[in-house]
């Protein structure tokens, strides 16, 4: 397909009226769009998409015009350039798809009862008002909005209020700013705000459905992450407001609408009381996230959607640095490495994945480019990467400088690199460009050959891979002085390895503190060395040890048999991602017993075995000397030894439900899921099983909903996982933002497992027309192929998903999904009967 043209560069909109009139007893949204710019040609083109348009005039003259679906758009003839004034009337549907303008449902004492709200990115503000919907065609925008108001009602959007006439809400002329950072929202609501030190009132909007003080935790976030942002980029806030808004129904997990972020509830709300420390910690990042676009992507924004990683690359790093300054003792940066790492480093090794970079056009491809494994979580790695090159001081020099040059007005990755490069004195670029245009990462292979220690680069499979010759700029960071700082070429020897060895007086090792992107193969010399002394490594480097032998045996380069016995040493370790890295390998060797065998039997065991000291250790209950690693470690040590059936484990979890069985959500929320999942497994019934669900549906706490989600999809019972499958479709229980956890609990129970793969194969087409337009939908194919171990689930998911590969957007998503399970089915048929071996010596 030719490339095609894009409407800004046939039409530059400098300012905008919208006025819509919402009706949500009708679903009707009316309203006209007064777009004043210059036309380059006389024959321009306007965005819109499921819209009726009844007239269009420029400089008060009606005009022609012509639809064209494909670009989602109207071709307007003007007959003349130059500066215009068109006119758009438009009449569109008010759908549920959450997208463009939509409602959120939820129930206020018994009452049904919608908040409306907005989601225009990537391409949805052409469903609320016909726009040049691009993220470089900057204007102003005076938005006035009429609704079917009734008393008490309350309408807030990107900039503050300036009168009501008539009915309709006049809000103050934004400042420069892309169509899709648009919002607004009304409806019945409760704030709390405060106001930072420099003048900038901040907010926390929800529905009443949810208690007061639930807006607390994100209210104090984000005035502080203001200050830290104000602070740290050198750049004031650039709004009068900065509202934070959650949504009953969100399709993302928060959108970073200039002055007005809007969330899904569970990353916004907590109960100050009872709510675990890894969800709060998540609920600060997601926070903090959102602000740190409000100058990187809200005041520059990427000039077209190809640079999507420059807004969420940066936003992911800047979430941690944020919160690891305004909290030090949180460990947000353990937080980076026990998740965002391996996400990057398992999708990043599978052939076909995307780079960071990548050329799109067409609107289902752009929505495709939100992989979060790779545009954020690579993306933010790319970027810790040169931090860690650049130093602080550099780094906010040279934002302070990107940000004076392009604010109100858009940039490329290499205006980034470029104000880096000059605050730095390195050649950011160049280094950078290796990593962001080429999928994929290097393995570094470290090995004594001839008395030499020599490193070399190749580009690191799971599963077939086709060796395209790809070499990286790899910042080394090596605890050996010998080593340079870069690995430019293909390999390097670094010198006689005893007295390099005798010199430093500790083993050889690189990436330290694992801020590359690469992973590391040592030979058996250097990792014996390595493991001999693991003990005087800090807690990163052992999760790292854990985390590249875990991926070098999905790799195939080293047997999965050989690293079981390597794990018990670090079964005792009181940092919290040690722990979680030991049981993500441990997670990893289930795959390799088949459900209720006696292999399974011999790994519970094991299981058991690791994670007998660390439960006598942590225990039950949260103790006062507690730490945050304590705190995060136990439901981690607790649900293995669940999993192990632990008969004194699973007694315990009986006691807890028991003891709190009158009221169920005020069990300790790190482990209430542990406790209610083990209570269905164990010890249910249909009764339990409805009082649970029951439940689901009456609570407004997402979390302790998370938890009874997590609970009833463990359930063994054929019936009630029948009764399962029959919710997801019904919205008033399980919404269609929280379907995919629903559907991923029940597939992932091997009990549940072909009950829900029938039903996805069966409701395709409802699933679709459901959340089709969600910028996550793809995910639903990610979850299976997440789970399924076997042949013949490979021939039915090529079966299913086959046909649909050439569907926009979900092309990539199957290619890779196919060869991430025919990688899994490949594994397990080679090395079951070693690792099962294996497993059987490591239970004493
Ligand atoms: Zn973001």
């Amino acid at each position: 397909m030719a490339k095609s043209t894009h409407f800004y560069e046939l039409f530059q909109p400098k300012h905008y009226d919208i006025y819509l009139d919402i009706n949500r007893e009708t679903k009707q949204i009316s309203g006209t769009s007064t777009i004043t710019g210059n036309a380059s040609e006389s024959k321009i083109a306007i965005h819109q998409k499921y819209m009726t348009i009844t007239a269009v005039k420029a400089d008060g003259q009606a005009v022609p015009f012509t639809f064209d679906d494909q670009s989602e758009g109207i071709h307007i003839d003007l007959n003349q350039t130059g500066e215009t004034t068109v006119a758009i009337d438009f009449t569109a549907p008010l759908t549920d798809s959450m997208m463009g303008i939509y409602p959120s449902y939820y129930e206020l004492n018994g009452e049904k009862k919608q908040i409306i709200g907005t989601q225009f990115e990537t391409t949805a503000a052409r469903q609320a008002f016909p726009c040049v919907d691009e993220p470089e065609a900057k204007a102003t925008f005076d938005l006035a909005i009429k609704f079917d108001e009734q008393p008490g009602e309350t309408i807030i959007s990107n900039m503050p209020e300036v009168k009501t006439e008539n009915g309709v809400h006049y809000f103050d002329t934004t400042v420069r700013m892309s169509s899709y950072l648009i919002a607004f929202a009304f409806g019945d609501m409760q704030s709390k705000l405060t106001t930072t030190k420099s003048g900038v009132q901040v907010g926390v909007f929800a529905t009443k459905a949810h208690q007061a003080k639930e807006l607390d935790f994100a209210l104090d976030i984000a005035k502080r992450s203001i200050e830290f942002y104000e602070d740290f980029y050198q750049t004031p806030y650039p709004l009068p407001h900065s509202w934070q808004m959650a949504l009953p129904d969100f399709s993302a997990g928060a959108m970073e609408n200039w002055g007005l972020v809007t969330y899904r509830e569970a990353y916004l709300l907590i109960d100050p009381d009872n709510t675990a420390f890894d969800l709060k910690l998540r609920v600060a990042t997601v926070v903090a996230h959102e602000l740190a676009h409000q100058w990187f992507g809200d005041l520059v924004t990427m000039k077209w959607w190809d640079d999507l990683w420059l807004n969420e690359s940066f936003a992911n790093m800047m979430e941690y640095v944020a919160i690891d300054a305004i909290e030090p003792t949180w460990g947000a940066w353990d937080a980076f490495q026990s998740g965002d790492v391996p996400m990057a480093l398992q999708r990043d090794a599978t052939d076909g994945v995307q780079s960071v970079h990548v050329q799109v056009e067409d609107p289902a491809e752009i929505d495709a480019l939100f992989d979060s494994a790779i545009v954020y979580a690579k993306g933010a790695r790319m970027l810790v990467m040169v931090r860690a090159l650049i130093g602080d001081d550099a780094l906010r020099a040279g934002l302070k400088a990107y940000f004076a040059a392009h604010k109100y007005g858009n940039a490329r990755g290499a205006d980034l690199w470029s104000a880096l490069g000059q605050a730095s004195g390195l050649d950011v670029g160049a280094i950078m460009n290796s990593w962001l245009e080429q999928p994929g990462y290097p393995v570094v292979t470290a090995k004594v050959v001839d008395g030499q220690l020599t490193i070399t680069q190749q580009q690191f499979f799971v599963g077939d891979g086709q060796d395209a010759g790809r070499q990286w700029q790899i910042p080394l960071n090596s605890n050996y002085d010998a080593v340079p700082t870069l690995l430019k070429d293909e390999s390097l020897n670094l010198g006689d390895y005893q007295t390099l060895r005798q010199t430093s007086g500790e083993p050889f090792r690189l990436n330290v503190g694992n801020n590359s992107h690469f992973i590391v193969q040592y030979d058996d010399t250097l990792l014996q060395d390595i493991l001999a002394n693991v003990n005087a490594l800090d807690e990163i480097s052992q999760l790292q040890l854990l985390q590249d032998l875990r991926l070098l045996a999905e790799g195939r380069r080293i047997s999965y048999a050989a690293v079981v016995p390597l794990l018990q040493q670090f079964a005792d370790s009181k940092y919290t991602v040690v722990t979680s890295a030991l049981y993500t390998v441990a997670g990893n060797l289930r795959k390799f017993v088949t459900p209720d065998s006696a292999e399974e039997e011999q790994m519970k065991a094991y299981y058991d075995q690791l994670s007998a000291q660390q439960v006598a250790r942590l225990g039950w209950t949260p103790r006062a000397s507690d730490d945050i690693d304590d705190e995060l470690s136990r439901p981690t040590v607790l649900s293995a030894a669940l999993f192990a059936h632990n008969t004194k484990a699973v007694a315990a979890a009986h006691d807890q439900f028991t003891a709190n069985a009158t009221d169920l959500a005020s069990l300790p929320a790190a482990t209430r899921p542990l406790i209610l999942a083990n209570e269905v497994k164990n010890y249910g019934s249909e009764t339990l099983f409805d009082q649970l669900l029951t439940a689901y549906r009456d609570s407004t706490d997402a979390s302790y909903k998370a938890d009874l989600c997590a609970a009833l999809t463990s359930t063994t019972d054929a019936a009630l996982i029948a009764k399962l499958i029959a919710v997801f479709e019904d919205a008033d229980t399980v919404k269609p933002q929280d379907l995919r956890a629903w559907f991923r609990g029940v597939l992932a129970n091997s009990k549940g497992e072909q009950a829900a793969w029938d039903w996805i194969r069966n409701d395709w087409q409802w699933l679709e027309d459901t959340v089709g337009g969600d910028m996550e939908f793809t995910t639903y194919i990610t979850v299976i192929s997440r789970v399924f171990r076997t042949p013949e689930r490979l021939a039915e998911f090529k079966a299913f998903f086959e046909p649909k590969i050439n569907t926009p957007g979900l092309t990539r998503e199957i290619t890779m999904d196919i060869k991430v399970i025919s990688t899994r089915v490949n594994l397990i048929k080679d090395e079951q009967t070693a690792v099962n071996a294996a497993i059987a010596d490591a239970v004493k």
